[in-house]
């Protein structure tokens, strides 16, 4: 009698299909308040697993000393920005206290993942929630600071912004607290080191989730 097991399945069991490397790949986002440490998180985790691909966004805010169009973000005017809209060539865009607006491009995004490949955003959370529409199966991360004390902190430290700047992001962050329930994770970014350690452990552990690897019927 022939036992008939997983392996003697070439190709086409369970097993083949479970083991198999998933088709797609993951939509990171990582979000929260601004001032909350972000984008050092983030070239942290992209220093750590250097296999993750970082969507460049768009923006209308000036570029900073030493900031690159292209590298940090493409830098556009409001006219320009706009119809990228129109067009629909955006995930997702939102418009910050500044007025200054921000978006991710989509084309880039969706033939990424196509290719197998996991996409990280770091953007903030009016962005994310828009994401979470289009694409409910990514992977959600709101950084949260130790405390609001500190955010203050974080943000007068930055001296990129005014005391009424300060001010308004605060706000938004209190709001912003909020939306936490929508999100997967919460990662308290109090060290960097350990942060970045969080994000590297949801994303190993995301990429063995049974769900992403046997492909839904
Ligand atoms: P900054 O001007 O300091 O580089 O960024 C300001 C804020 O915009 C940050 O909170 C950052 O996460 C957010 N941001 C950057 N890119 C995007 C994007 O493509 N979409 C959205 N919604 N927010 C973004």
């Amino acid at each position: 009698m022939e036992i008939k097991t997983a392996t003697s399945q070439t190709g086409t069991g369970p097993l083949s299909r479970a083991t198999r490397s998933p088709q797609k790949g993951m939509l990171i986002v990582v979000s929260g308040p601004s001032g909350v440490g972000k984008g050092t998180l983030v070239q942290e985790l992209l220093r750590r697993r250097p296999e993750l691909v970082m969507s460049i966004s768009v923006t209308t805010r000036p570029p900073r000393a030493g900031e690159e169009d292209g590298v940090h973000y493409f830098f556009r005017t409001e006219d320009e920005f706009m119809l990228l809209v129109q067009n629909d060539d955006l995930l997702e865009y939102a418009q910050f206290v500044t007025g200054l607006y921000y978006g991710t491009p989509r084309a880039f995004v969706e033939e990424a993942i196509a290719q197998g490949q996991d996409v990280l955003l770091e953007i903030d959370v009016k962005g994310a929630i828009q994401v979470k529409e289009r694409w409910p199966h990514g992977v959600y991360i709101f950084l949260l600071p130790p405390t609001m004390e500190e955010l203050e902190a974080r943000l007068e430290k930055r001296q990129t912004e005014a005391a009424e700047a300060i001010r308004q992001r605060l706000t938004v962050a209190v709001d912003e607290l909020n939306f936490l329930p929508l999100y997967d994770y919460q990662v308290v970014n109090d060290d960097i080191t350990a942060a970045a350690g969080k994000l590297e452990a949801i994303i190993l552990a995301e990429r063995c989730r049974v769900k992403r690897r046997l492909p839904q019927r």
